[in-house]
């Protein structure tokens, strides 16, 4: 892309071959926030992209969008909503809208998980931005686009750190785009 922060933003993150088990090239984030100016970087050249695209709401995937989402929401005048893996939010579970946390499942390579949401959180029309560390299936983003997308929110783009480039276009299943940083390592 041209970018010189983008080699750097790339280099700071740590490879941890066989993490969390083998054959995975884990993408250790963790020392990308020890850098204090590859982490201003990045936050930046989100920021940069989405100040005016009339974001009104980012919501990030738990643990690691936690990293990144709420910088993003304070500089582009957005409010923050956590995405969060089961039974962390306070609410009733229900599948339907009159319950407080409503839950999307998303397929891992052995089994499910889901990610949750508190409905009061979005209303519909609100625009918006979804933040995660790392994007490889595609699978957690979908859950993450149903879930705004049941409270009547558009979303306007997913926004990741690392993803790779095949996925650049748009994201499985939902049709959004998703927008990177840098390639795995
Ligand atoms: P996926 O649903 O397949 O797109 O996986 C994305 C989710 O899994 C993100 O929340 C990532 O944090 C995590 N993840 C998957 N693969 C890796 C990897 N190689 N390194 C770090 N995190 C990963």
């Amino acid at each position: 892309k041209g970018d010189p922060r983008l080699e750097a933003i790339s280099q700071a993150i740590r490879v941890v071959p066989h993490f969390p088990k083998k054959g995975i090239m884990f993408q250790d984030i963790t020392t990308l926030l020890l850098d204090h100016k590859a982490f201003q970087d990045t936050v930046d050249i989100f920021v940069d992209r989405y100040r005016n695209m009339d974001i009104s709401v980012v919501a990030g995937i738990e643990a690691r969008g936690f990293m990144f989402g709420p910088s993003i929401a304070l500089a582009i005048g957005a409010k923050f909503v956590p995405l969060r893996k089961p039974k962390k939010l306070p609410g009733t579970r229900t599948k339907y809208h009159a319950g407080k946390v409503i839950c999307e499942e998303y397929e891992l390579e052995y089994g499910t998980d889901c990610l949750e949401m508190q409905v009061d959180a979005v209303q519909p029309g609100d625009r918006a931005l979804i933040v995660d560390d790392l994007v490889a299936t595609g699978g957690t983003l979908s859950a993450a686009i149903r879930l705004l997308e049941r409270m009547g929110a558009q979303v306007v783009e997913c926004g990741c750190v690392v993803g790779l480039p095949e996925v650049k276009g748009q994201c499985r299943l939902n049709g959004k785009p998703v927008y990177i940083l840098v390639e795995p390592r």
